[in-house]
């Protein structure tokens, strides 16, 4: 499998602090991190209340009888809800992209055309797969227009490696804190998570270096500082 493209900015216009990840989910929209702090952006309650109206109109549609006056007016009322419903979720995505392209210069998010390989589907899934799509659009050009870059990254178990020391930590949804057997790292899920990308993030700059030709063994003293700068993160 191909790794995401490489960075688009010079190694040394990067600075850590200029790094938001972004970790986006079914139930919360997206987990915002700056590799200290998590923030978290919810789906609005509103969302909700009008994916529960619509369950219950179709339902009702289902057991209508054809042709009837009945059937007419729930297919109106649903059409109308799903409307709102379409109207809020873009209302909500700009919100939500606003909010993180102003909360770094370098915005990193997992390639979820490589996670969707990876992973089973269903109707929730595919329901916010359709959202995250527009989200990362809406921050891709909102990032550009602010002179700021996005960034994708290899999504494969950034959940499951300890953001420290590699190892794998197996754990289900449910499951919140990452607490490494092996290290003893024990932090919010979300943020390990966003460590892990945050670290691809680094090693796709850092392999994105080009050498001159004639340098020598400046292959090797970039190995060294790339060493160094994992040290520093852990
Ligand atoms: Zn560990």
């Amino acid at each position: 499998m191909e790794l995401p493209d490489v960075v688009k900015i010079p190694i040394e216009q990067i600075k850590e602090q200029d790094i938001i990840d972004v970790d986006v989910g079914i139930n919360k929209l997206a987990v915002l991190t700056d590799g200290i702090e998590v923030k978290e952006i919810d789906n609005p309650k509103l969302i909700a209340k009008y994916e529960k109206g619509i369950k219950t109109l179709q339902k009702q549609l289902s057991k209508s009888k054809k042709h009837s006056y009945n059937r007419n007016k729930i297919r109106k009322k649903l059409a109308k809800k799903q409307r709102k419903l379409a109207n809020a979720r873009k209302d909500n995505l700009h919100k939500a992209s606003n909010q993180i392209v102003e909360s770094g210069n370098i915005i990193v998010f997992e390639d979820l055309n490589v996670q969707g390989m990876v992973q089973n589907h269903n109707l929730a899934k595919s329901i916010s797969d359709a959202s995250w799509n527009k989200l990362m659009d809406m921050c891709d050009y909102k990032a550009e227009n602010a002179g700021k870059y996005t960034q994708f990254v290899d999504p494969r178990d950034t959940s499951q490696l300890c953001s420290r020391c590699g190892a794998a930590v197996k754990k289900d949804l449910s499951i919140r804190i990452h607490s490494c057997n092996n290290c003893g790292l024990t932090i919010d899920r979300d943020l390990n998570a966003a460590l892990n990308i945050r670290e691809r993030y680094m090693q796709l700059a850092w392999n994105s270096v080009k050498m001159p030709v004639d340098a020598p063994t400046t292959a090797h003293s970039i190995e060294q500082v790339g060493a160094m700068k994992q040290e520093e993160i852990i």
